[in-house]
């Protein structure tokens, strides 16, 4: 979440400080600018976005003087001061505005104003991908291009060789002839040249303005003698790539032996390009199988080799692309980084509540419109159709919600940002355990690095306590009465415990098609403990269109219908009814006064 982003706010008008102060419930650390001309210019580079409360006009002119280029100017956001319209105004992908101007809009209830052509026709933005899934832009000059075509056919072809999941608009194809868009670290996929022989057969591309992403991954292993210059080195990596036909700008990092980790010419070279240089001990070096030995490296240094293990080993590969190449003072060797999974994925495990959208709470919508795939099941899924129109859905029955769990947690592996959906609140008979106990077994089989957040929700409990008027307000117990997972016995054991201890109890699955009698014996267990007349509550699918409420009492409530949409609360020796409401006063013994 980009909570780290905190805002600039700037307003004029006092009702505008007032809707600035409200957007602390979005973003509680942001900061508020009582807004004079002057001021925009000054912490211009300080924020990565700006909400401006106030007429647009007003914004254009001051920002305009302030504004360079999409890569690196700020989000703005322009909001009127009723909070009614939240308008991208610069910067609305690479920036993040149009991400803001929604986030505002769901906050607030107010319209979003977006006019990025792909966000209009709900396509994928090009540049956003790119860089969700790390990918490097070769030509950004071409991406006006690119887009256009995408928004006038519907669709992209894609070309890639290495494995990545796709978005509906980008089609996969084998053919590179036939792309707009290669991803790949192959320098020109067109030039017979390279290594395994591919490439070259088709041709040349049918599409003209072809763009090509990179992935980053090839990892530059380097021996070389004290003293090589930058000159140097810089040429004989450009000349391995070149002829081995691979993209300069596909270079993840370079790789060495320890003892090089300052040498000057390395580290300006790593400098001039924004390498990362990764260093490895003669131990480590010479732990790679296979390396064949150099009796002159061996005696300056203690390892067998350099080039070839250190790029092995920072790739974490077991094979090279480019074996080892002797050049002057250098010597190079280039191995290529698995590409899933480098990319930190996150789960949201996200409770959406009752059943309205207005029962959501803003940081799971966040949540959801910051995910690429939701996945989750057909009736919770409908009731947030909205919020969730552009998303890759995962969805099986309800019995098969080990499976899409695993699913989830695969897909967030290589990469994504996936929401597991529940209904009310994830960590009450939900979603997050399940999701939790996966990712724990998979953490002991393999490495696997994602990020995990649970996001609360509105819980049954909550939803139907709130239509009942005050029934939880002292200590209370909540039971399943589903014996899917939970043998009957300890079910049975339960509610008499939490009967006879006097708690107020919340039933949840009181009763389905298939199972019947469970409600009648729970009834029997706590009639055992508590009075016929002890008030109860039925609510129906509460916050949903179908709401139904019912108050009755322990003797009576199995007259009325009571299903899997329904959750029942029984009160404890205190509670009282009144007014179609029932109170559980909040002390034994009256300490205060009313
Ligand atoms: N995670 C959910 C519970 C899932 S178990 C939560 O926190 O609410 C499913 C049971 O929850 C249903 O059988 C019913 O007892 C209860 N339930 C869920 N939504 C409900 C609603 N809108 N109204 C009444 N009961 C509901």
């Amino acid at each position: 979440m980009n909570t780290g982003n905190k805002p600039a706010v700037f307003y004029i008008t006092d009702n505008g400080l007032v809707l600035a102060e409200r957007l602390r419930g979005l973003y509680p650390d942001l900061k508020i600018f009582k807004f004079s001309s002057g001021i925009p210019a000054e912490i211009w580079n300080e924020y990565k976005s700006f909400i401006f409360i106030m007429a647009t006009g007003i914004a254009v002119r001051t920002i305009a003087p302030l504004i360079k280029d999409k890569k690196t100017d700020p989000a703005v956001v322009v909001l009127d001061e009723k909070g009614k319209f939240s308008i991208s105004l610069l910067s609305g992908h690479l920036g993040g505005a149009n991400e803001i101007a929604e986030e505002l809009a769901g906050f607030l209830g107010a319209e979003s104003v977006i006019t990025t052509a792909s966000d209009i026709n709900g396509l994928t933005s090009m540049d956003l991908w790119a860089r969700d899934n790390n990918l490097i832009i070769e030509d950004p000059g071409l991406l006006p291009k690119i887009a256009g075509r995408l928004i006038n056919e519907g669709s992209l072809n894609i070309y890639s060789d290495i494995g990545i999941d796709l978005p509906g608009d980008f089609i996969k194809t084998d053919d590179p002839a036939s792309a707009d868009v290669f991803i790949t670290n192959r320098k020109d996929l067109f030039n017979s040249g390279f290594p395994d022989g591919s490439g070259g057969e088709s041709g040349q591309p049918y599409r003209k303005d072809c763009i090509y992403l990179r992935p980053g991954n090839l990892v530059v292993g380097i021996g070389c003698n004290s003293g090589t210059s930058l000159d140097e080195i810089e040429d004989a990596v450009k000349k391995a790539l070149d002829e081995n036909n691979l993209a300069f700008s596909s270079i993840h990092s370079i790789a060495t032996i320890d003892i090089k980790a300052g040498e000057p010419g390395l580290t300006a070279f790593s400098g001039k390009y924004g390498l990362e240089i990764n260093t490895f001990t003669p131990g480590e070096l010479n732990s790679v199988k296979g390396i064949s030995r150099s009796e002159a490296v061996f005696r300056a240094t203690g390892a067998n080799a350099v080039a070839e293990p250190a790029a092995l080993l920072a790739a974490g590969s077991d094979a090279l692309l480019v074996k080892k190449r002797k050049a002057g003072n250098t010597t190079l060797a280039i191995a290529e980084k698995r590409m899933r999974g480098t990319g930190k994925g996150r789960i949201f495990i996200v409770g959406t509540g009752p059943g309205s959208i207005g029962h959501i709470t803003p940081y799971a919508m966040k949540a959801l419109r910051e995910s690429d795939v939701i996945a989750g099941y057909g009736t919770y899924l409908d009731l947030i159709q909205e919020l969730i129109k552009d998303k890759e859905v995962v969805s099986t029955g309800m019995t098969r919600e080990t499976e899409r769990c695993r699913r989830a947690v695969e897909l967030a592996a290589t990469g994504r940002t996936v929401s597991v959906v529940s209904g009310g609140d994830p960590g009450i008979y939900a979603m997050a355990g399940l999701v939790l106990e996966i990712v724990k077994k998979q953490s002991e089989d393999s490495s696997t690095d994602i990020h995990i957040e649970v996001v609360p929700g509105i819980s049954a409990l909550n939803a139907c306590a709130s239509r009942l008027g005050a029934p939880l307000m002292h200590d209370f117990a909540s039971i399943s009465l589903s014996d899917r997972l939970t043998p009957w016995e300890l079910i049975e054991k339960r509610l008499d415990a939490a009967a006879a201890a006097d708690f107020a109890i919340v039933l949840y699955n009181p009763r389905s098609r298939g199972r019947t009698m469970q409600i009648n014996r729970a009834v029997e267990i706590i009639s055992r403990h508590r009075l016929p007349e002890t008030p109860v509550g039925i609510v129906k699918g509460a916050m949903r269109e179908n709401e139904k409420i019912i108050i009755t009492d322990l003797g009576n409530m199995l007259e009325h219908d009571i299903d899997m949409q329904t959750t029942v609360i029984i009160g404890n020796s205190n509670t009282f009814s009144w007014n179609n409401m029932m109170i559980t006063p909040r002390g034994y013994e009256s300490k205060y006064s009313i």
